[in-house]
């Protein structure tokens, strides 16, 4: 890997603060034992969680729209992106596909959804469910989730009601290429629909980049207010370990109090343990694996040096609100700016392996209570359809659930069951998303490869 210097505001490569991630850590556990110890007092911290969240995501909007910028101005020429772009691309598409085949290995061995307990849980979760319009699957899943009922419409809309059939690839293909231009980028930004705001920041950083001395000024602007909001974010990491502290002590403390937690792993436990087994190989195996042979680094010290934006990712459920939390690590940690800024923002939006291989994992489970028999074609679509759904999936809690429902319209299976897995989600959901931001990073590094080490003139570090 060229030995990039590391050019973070601070200029220190390496600046990794062990003592805040222990007080992360500590935050975590804390909340964990006050939820199960005193969920009255836990739900109380709600205020505090939903305030840092807000703060993190105050900056994602901006801090995209300018590091992708820097990380074009970076290059110096737009057409220097084409290598590390193609490389950032074959990497999202290669690791997704992994992710997707992991989960289906995983459930075709451990078969967590065949046998008895499985299926009194059909019968248990779904009976109201059943049959049920659409409208009632948009208010349970709008209820679990963290999005609004007109969200969870949006993506049923594409679905056919009653009989479910497979919608066409070419329309999923459709959407997400029209999903990566907007009309009107002040909506794009007021809605965090972060591809076009990318697109765009990409293109015009590019024409900033054959505009010579013409633009000097513009440029070091755009750079500057990068480094103002990279401060910002680090700002924001001296209050993390108390944000973290309350949106985890709220969230667990909510679902102690709902009494049902410990039942409901008790009965789809071994769907629970599935799904984590495949994120811990993905994780622990196959992305220290790409990390170690295109790098020849220790994956493990990275993941070590990431841990604050993977403990973030955890306590947020969402890759866009810790966007920012692990670019700054990514960096700190020693790849090079010009590498994080625009691997990142678009790994958080578009590179899903956590949620990829959860969908995936979901899908054949629920046919396995099911007592269906996924045939080995239907298993390729799964995980075709399960890769465009995580794709498609925005960084925000709970989005993989909703974009799901694509995955089980195309191999036939009913929407209603979904009802069957929501009850762990929110908390599967912390695990994948961590798993998300952990395969931007590594993505980060090996893209960082890619990029010829001398920095042309415009490069961020102004
Ligand atoms: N919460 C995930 C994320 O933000 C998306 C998902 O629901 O899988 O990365």
């Amino acid at each position: 890997m060229p030995d990039h210097n590391n050019d973070s505001p601070e200029g220190k490569p390496g600046g990794h603060d062990n003592r805040l991630t222990y007080w992360i850590g500590g935050g975590i556990i804390a909340a964990i034992v006050l939820a199960l110890v005193a969920p009255h007092i836990a739900v109380h911290t709600k205020l505090g969680g939903e305030l840092f969240l807000r703060s993190l995501r105050m900056i994602v909007v901006p801090l995209v729209f300018t590091s992708v910028m820097c990380g074009v101005l970076g290059m110096g020429d737009i057409r220097r992106l084409g290598k590390p772009g193609l490389t950032a691309v074959v990497y999202y598409l290669l690791t997704t596909i992994l992710a997707v085949t992991l989960g289906l290995i995983v459930v075709n061995v451990l078969k967590p959804g065949v046998g008895t307990v499985a299926a009194s849980v059909v019968a248990e979760h779904t009976s109201e469910n059943v049959g049920s319009p659409k409208g009632k699957i948009i208010s349970s899943l709008a209820s679990s989730s963290g999005l609004s009922k007109g969200e969870v419409a949006e993506v049923l809309a594409d679905l056919p009601e009653g009989e479910s059939s497979s919608p066409s690839v070419t329309a999923i293909v459709e959407n997400m290429a029209l999903m990566l231009v907007t009309d009107n980028l002040v909506v794009a930004a007021a809605e965090t629909e972060l591809l076009p705001i990318i697109m765009f920041a990409i293109i015009f950083a590019g024409m900033l980049t054959t505009m010579g001395n013409r633009v000097s000024t513009l440029t070091a602007c755009i750079v500057q207010i990068n480094d103002a909001l990279l401060q910002f974010v680090m700002l924001l990491m001296k209050i993390a370990p108390l944000g973290i502290f309350c949106l985890v002590a709220a969230r667990f403390g909510e679902a102690q109090l709902a009494g049902q937690f410990a039942q409901e792993i008790k009965q789809i436990g071994w769907y629970f343990g599935a799904v984590i087994a495949g994120l811990a190989i993905h994780a622990g195996l196959v992305l220290p694996l790409i990390y170690w042979i295109v790098t020849r680094k220790n994956p493990y010290r990275y993941m070590l040096d990431l841990s604050q934006a993977l403990l973030t990712a955890f306590s947020t459920a969402s890759s866009s609100a810790t966007l920012p939390v692990t670019m700054k690590s990514v960096e700190d940690a020693g790849v090079s700016r010009r590498s994080s800024e625009f691997v990142i923002p678009l790994g958080a939006t578009i590179n899903m392996d956590g949620t990829a291989l959860y969908e995936a994992a979901a899908v054949l489970f629920i046919a396995q209570v099911l007592g269906l028999d996924m045939t080995l074609t239907q298993q390729i679509i799964i995980a075709l359809t399960a890769t465009l759904a995580a794709i498609g999936a925005a960084g925000i809690p709970e989005a993989g659930l909703v974009t799901m429902l694509i995955v089980l319209n195309a191999v036939n299976l009913p929407i209603e069951y979904i009802g069957l897995i929501l009850s762990v989600d929110w908390l599967l959901d912390r695990f994948r998303t961590a798993v998300n931001c952990w395969g931007d990073a590594v993505g980060a590094a090996v893209v960082d490869c890619t990029i010829p080490n001398e920095v042309p003139p415009t490069a961020t570090d102004g």
